[in-house]
């Protein structure tokens, strides 16, 4: 799914948070991803390869994430953490807007913006 230099930049990431035991290094160890999000549900990572898992730290367990949903919220917010990354970002339709619910910051009540997907943007369609 993923391009040899989105690769290389996630591995990149990844090792560096693991090596300075930074947020989620756990869930990085446990997931072979990248920690990109964490709510009370768990921390959602994205490998290498471009899978989204989920690790739950109160388990210890890693489950694949396959929720169209949450794989565009992981995609979106790993987009945001470098340019290098900007790939994985959805494409923004001609006809999207500003999301009304979190003003095109992504963020609302400090969480992910549910309503854009942590985008910023909605389209005509709702989505
Ligand atoms: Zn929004």
């Amino acid at each position: 799914m993923f391009d040899a230099a989105l690769v290389n930049k996630i591995s990149e990431l990844r090792a560096r948070l693991i090596a300075l035991r930074g947020p989620h290094h756990e869930a990085a160890t446990a997931t072979g991803g990248l920690p990109i999000y964490a709510d009370l549900g768990g921390v959602l990572c994205v490998t290498p390869t471009g899978e989204v898992r989920a690790y739950d730290s109160d388990s210890f367990s890693v489950r694949t994430v396959e929720d169209p949903v949450w794989v565009e919220i992981a995609l979106t917010r790993l987009a945001s953490l470098d340019p290098a990354l900007s790939a994985v970002a959805p494409t923004r339709p001609e006809d999207a807007g500003s999301c009304p619910a979190c003003g095109a910051t992504g963020v609302y009540w400090g969480g992910v913006c549910l309503r854009c997907l942590g985008r910023g943007w909605t389209s005509r369609d709702g989505r």
